[in-house]
């Protein structure tokens, strides 16, 4: 890609892409610049990924063609005040922040501005991020390829319907959170069970890893590849019961509901 990317913002999210888009080499790491609040923080990124470095943001916005806003929700209006004179003529504003919705974006530039929202999530830095995204009218299937791109670089994306994306955190955005969870619990019920720790989370999370892949590659829907594990009268149908008892899929519903109700009160 012939783009400079811009990142506002170089905190956890940002970093993981960051890692992600280096690793991939879709983007040469003098194209990349990312501001910071702190000198430590850009020595930091600077040491471990050799990119450009700014404490200012707006020195960012005057050469990003792709500018990524990856402050907290409530700094966007805050941030935009204060780059939105600097932005290049045709730059795409990308946030991927919960609940900041396109119409949010073009409010704060009031002006005719490309925007992309998005909701990745933290294993982008390992390659295997998964980011849904939604664009404004402004932007041409070309620029939002481009922007797909960028963000394949470091994982699957999906494009989801605007009114649809208060909903993706909860389902990819901050559903990592409760694997770590799933992988934690399984690795101390094997602990419990006498398995060394470091072997346990080895364990736990290579099988949650293959799962995944099975539902991924096969195309088998997961209810019939859960029955391909339970033999009549075996021990697995005992552990999915054990499961069905405590609520283990309403858990996770309830979970979820409430991760979209925190999205909408964000702003
Ligand atoms: P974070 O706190 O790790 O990062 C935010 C960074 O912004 C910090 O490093 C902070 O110093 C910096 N910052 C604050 N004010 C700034 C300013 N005025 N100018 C420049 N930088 C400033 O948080 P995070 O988890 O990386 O979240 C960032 C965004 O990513 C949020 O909007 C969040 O909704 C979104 N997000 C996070 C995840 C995740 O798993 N962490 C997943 C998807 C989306």
């Amino acid at each position: 890609m012939n783009k400079t990317i811009g990142f506002i913002g170089a905190g956890k999210m940002a970093q993981a892409m960051i890692e992600g888009i280096v690793k991939s080499h879709v983007i040469p790491k003098e194209k990349i610049i990312a501001s910071a609040m702190t000198e430590k923080t850009l020595e930091k990124i600077k040491r471990k990924y050799n990119i450009v470095t700014s404490l200012h943001n707006q020195e960012v916005a005057r050469v990003a063609d792709i500018l990524i806003l990856a402050v907290k929700p409530d700094l966007h209006e805050l941030v935009i005040e204060e780059i939105q004179s600097e932005i290049k003529q045709k730059a795409i504003i990308v946030t991927i922040a919960a609940g900041i919705s396109l119409m949010d974006i073009e409010r704060a530039f009031g002006t005719k501005v490309r925007a992309v929202r998005t909701m990745p999530n933290t294993p982008a830095l390992v390659g295997e991020g998964m980011t849904a995204l939604c664009a404004n009218d402004y932007l041409s299937e070309e620029e939002l390829l481009e922007v797909e791109h960028l963000f394949t670089s470091f994982g699957q994306t999906e494009r989801v319907e605007e009114k649809l994306m208060d909903a993706v955190p909860s389902i990819s955005g901050s559903s990592p959170a409760y694997v770590y969870l799933l992988i934690e619990a399984m690795a101390d019920g094997g602990v419990r069970q006498g398995i060394p720790r470091e072997k346990a989370y080895r364990l736990a999370a290579q099988a949650v890893l293959g799962a995944a892949k099975m539902v991924l590659e096969t195309g088998i829907h997961p209810g019939e590849l859960k029955d391909q594990v339970c033999t009549p009268g075996g021990a697995t149908i005992e552990a999915v019961a054990a499961l069905e008892r405590n609520q283990f899929r309403g858990a996770i519903m309830t979970a979820m509901e409430s991760c979209t109700k925190k999205v909408k009160s964000l702003l």
